[in-house]
């Protein structure tokens, strides 16, 4: 796979990454103490909350390994399993950057 392809696909992931981080940042706004839930009871709203923060954070802790994998791909390492050197697919790298193993070693 050539290099401004690889680029491209981590580019769009970004994009992805930022567009639900954005959107996870609306959905974590402060619980209006009113029924704006309609149904949905405000404890349940602030359950919901923490979780969508917890996804919050992991999009964001995403984001910097994303933008990490961009700065290496120029890196003759890049994309190699740092334990048995076999190449990771570009798809495996998009969807875990923060793994550096094939799925062979990460098992
Ligand atoms: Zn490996």
């Amino acid at each position: 796979m050539k290099k401004e392809e690889i680029e491209k696909l981590v580019l769009q992931e970004i994009v992805k990454t930022e567009n639900k981080i954005e959107k996870y940042e609306e959905m974590t706004a402060p619980v209006a103490p009113d029924n704006a839930y309609g149904r949905v009871s405000r404890m349940d709203a602030i359950h919901n909350k923490s979780l969508t923060e917890m996804v919050l954070r992991q999009s964001k802790e995403k984001l910097v390994m994303l933008k990490h994998v961009l700065t290496q791909i120029d890196s003759p390492d890049f994309g190699k399993c740092i334990k048995c050197n076999a190449e990771i697919p570009i798809q495996r790298i998009i969807v875990k950057p923060e793994s550096m193993l094939c799925v062979n070693c990460a098992r």
